[in-house]
């Protein structure tokens, strides 16, 4: 039977989220399985302690910031 499909491409889990993350040159983010996730682990390496905002971006909220 011919299948039509793609080769198993090999995947790996990605350090940051665990996820499968396509290790091919399809992939640039490779070993991670996305731009943010790279950017995480960039982030980690350059400033250990540096707090990554994600999602916890929704607690921004313009209702404190009035007078410094
Ligand atoms: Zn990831």
């Amino acid at each position: 039977m011919k299948s039509s499909a793609k080769p198993n491409a090999p995947t790996v889990s990605c350090p940051i989220c665990g996820k499968h993350a396509l290790f091919g040159p399809e992939n640039k983010f490779r070993p991670f399985c996305s731009e943010r996730c790279k950017l995480i682990d960039l982030g980690q390496w350059a400033t250990e302690s540096y707090r990554i905002p994600l999602a916890e971006d929704a607690e921004t909220k313009n209702g404190e910031d009035g007078l410094n």
